[in-house]
């Protein structure tokens, strides 16, 4: 649709030798001439907008050959007022900064370029009606367990867009960790049911935007285009097409988002918009005729130098802007430009797939102000989203540091509402593997928890037994199912967001090569044609797994209808005579977890839970069904974790 002919009023711009120049409206009408033989512009991003948002401004990338040459830009709408536009060190990028009038409604309006020569581009513009207000993106809580999935290893329903011929990477593996195998965005729609059953309330798969690199593509974590789906997990139809189903049942989809770096093979590193678009850009324009490894500046991965007060600037420069790996440049994020188009980038997608949340990847790794910026602007604009961001440290200070509401020595202010418990992680396996001795076993797990005192909210932070860069929890706890089943209700039980990784309820492992990430990243059974065991049906599949999902399933579901644990208070016992005692409780409800390493039948005596409330009561086991009443003992017949609740 086109303004043809219409007399409308119009903000003209000239755009002189200075970068900047401030607005002159004036009213003219567009020519038919101009719509007739413009040139359409070459990509502008964000593609498209909406009306109604707390934030008027925008800022459009434009890119096409020689368009900083553009003298006068016009925008064909009394909606939209052009404030400023802004040369880039390129000659064939424009950025432009738009107001978008309060009331604005919904339109497609014209931009025109003019360059000295009389050359005419065009751009047809679209702003789009939000389908929702801002207030009713709920983001994922407490209330939430999220499934983690490795979209390329989970289902293959779609084997034509498998591969295609024009991306770097072509054809599908399965034999090779490292290749694509053909999983898709169809694919996990296909199974929202399987998933829901489990009683998982949330979806969080690993990015599906295009990551067109030579080798390797398939995690996702090198994208090559912010803003399209990688054709090989499907089309943006498709992605929003799951975000509606997750929604029809109640269920949130998260986005995994990458803010420090994209892939080599990004269509900026061929004409980058600004001498500083990247960190250590001199180094790749350098090299960039053949690539060369081993001039990369990488990341010294030094993450306490963001908090460290002995850090030297060498070591904190070369922690934030070094790149990631060799093939993912590291985004500067310090340009004014990237930075807004990160934050634009982020908005568009929450109303594009009408998000319950986004998880940014490597959150200590870019400037750490942007990241304050970014989080508060997407917050500011959906007051009741989340977020939850990487800080792959073992330290509940690292931790601490990063999450909203913290109280930081340097005064840092973050605005991320959830961080992630790697610290739990780590000393909850430890506990569980070691022997009982006055510092060691549970009471690892016991003091972990106790760190919370050092968080801002600790029920905003999210918890997990491993996730797709870590060994499995199977694989970590040496194959042994008891343990791995304590490791999860503990985890489904405390203060936390609670996440689990695809294939975690059959006891997926990487014990061939433990740790290695094609491996933990394995295909999940019954997601391909002619798959020998069928892990959605069940057929074919080992005892073992199958009483692994019927595990889950309980435990997840229980945690699903428990406001105790989504919400309530916690209380818990120092662990003596190899157990551990963890409570969660409200008015209505109290939940009795226990962590039980004595091998044989154990009479635990209740009189030192006394606090707890619950003589007399009677609770009931969620795993078995059984009741029993609190009185003097509670027997514990084997090794495991019990899990009770006063709601019958
Ligand atoms: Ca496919």
């Amino acid at each position: 649709m086109k303004h043809i002919g219409k007399l409308i009023l119009i903000a003209l711009i000239l755009v002189s030798s200075c970068k900047e120049q401030q607005t002159q409206p004036t009213k003219v009408s567009i020519s038919k001439e101009t719509l007739e033989n413009a040139q359409p512009i070459e990509k502008t991003e964000p593609p498209h907008w909406w009306t109604g948002f707390k934030n008027q401004e925008l800022q459009l990338l434009i890119k096409h050959p020689n368009v900083g040459d553009t003298e006068t830009v016009e925008i064909f709408s009394d909606q939209v007022e052009l404030k400023q536009t802004h040369k880039a060190d390129s000659p064939n990028y424009l950025f432009l900064d738009l107001e978008i009038a309060e009331n604005a409604q919904p339109e497609e309006f014209n931009i025109v370029f003019t360059l000295a020569d009389g050359t005419e581009f065009i751009e047809s513009y679209e702003l789009k009606p939000r389908e929702k207000k801002a207030d009713e993106y709920i983001g994922f809580n407490s209330s939430d367990a999220i499934y983690l999935i490795t979209p390329d290893r989970f289902a293959n329903a779609n084997p034509s867009n498998d591969s295609f011929d024009y991306l770097n990477e072509t054809g599908i593996d399965r034999s090779d960790n490292y290749a694509r195998h053909g999983g898709d965005i169809e694919g996990i729609t296909n199974h929202l049911d399987y998933i829901k059953d489990l009683g998982f309330t949330a979806i969080w798969p690993c990015p599906l935007l295009t990551n067109d690199m030579p080798s390797s593509s398939y995690h996702g974590y090198a994208i090559t285009d912010y803003y399209q789906v990688d054709p090989r997990f499907g089309t943006l139809h498709e992605y929003q097409t799951l975000g509606e189903e997750l929604r029809k049942r109640g269920m949130k989809l998260v986005m995994d988002q990458v803010a420090n770096h994209c892939g080599l093979g990004h269509w900026w590193m061929q004409d980058l918009p600004f001498k500083d678009w990247v960190n250590f850009q001199d180094n790749y324009l350098q090299n960039q005729s053949q690539w060369d490894n081993s001039k990369v500046i990488t990341s010294n991965h030094v993450r306490t130098a963001n908090q460290d007060i002995y850090a030297s600037n060498t070591d904190k420069k070369l922690m934030s802007d070094g790149w990631f790996v060799s093939g993912m440049p590291d985004l500067n994020q310090r340009n004014p430009f990237m930075a807004k188009y990160l934050i634009q980038n982020s908005i568009w997608w929450i109303e594009t797939l009408g998000l319950g949340g986004i998880r940014q990847d490597t959150y200590p790794y870019p400037d750490k102000d942007f990241m304050s910026a970014w989080a508060g602007a997407i917050m500011t604009e959906y007051p009741n989203f989340n977020i939850v961001g990487e800080e792959w440290s073992t330290n509940p200070l690292l931790i601490a540091y990063w999450q909203e509401g913290h109280d930081n020595h340097d005064g840092y202010k973050s605005n991320l509402p959830s961080t992630m418990d790697f610290a739990m992680q780590e000393q909850l396996v430890s506990g569980l593997k070691n022997p009982e001795t006055w510092g060691t076993g549970l009471k690892e797990i016991y003091v972990a928890l106790a760190n919370d005192f050092s968080y801002a909210n600790p029920q905003r932070i999210m918890a997990f037994p491993d996730n797709h860069d870590m060994s499995r929890i199977f694989t970590q706890l040496e194959g042994d199912i008891t343990n791995t089943k304590m490791a999860l209700s503990y985890l489904a039980t405390i203060p936390r967001i609670f996440q689990m990784y695809y294939g975690t309820e059959i006891l997926m492992d990487d014990f061939e090569k433990p740790g290695d990430h094609g491996l933990i990243r394995t295909d999940f059974p019954g997601g391909w044609e002619g798959d020998a065991v069928n892990a959605f049906t069940g057929e074919n599949l080992e005892a073992s797994k199958k009483d692994m999902q019927e595990f889950i399933k309980k435990l997840v579901n229980f945690r699903k209808s428990s406001e105790a644990i989504h919400t309530g208070k916690t209380m818990h016992f120092g662990p003596e005579d190899n157990t551990y005692l963890l409570a969660r409780y409200n008015e209505d409800e109290t939940v009795v977890h226990i962590l039980n390493k004595n091998e044989e039948p154990f009479d635990l005596e209740l009189d030192r839970f006394k606090e707890l409330g619950l003589d007399g009561k009677t609770l009931k086991n969620v795993f078995t069904g059984e009741t029993v009443t609190w009185t003097e003992n509670l027997t514990l017949d084997k090794k495991g974790s019990y899990l009770f609740t006063t709601k019958l």
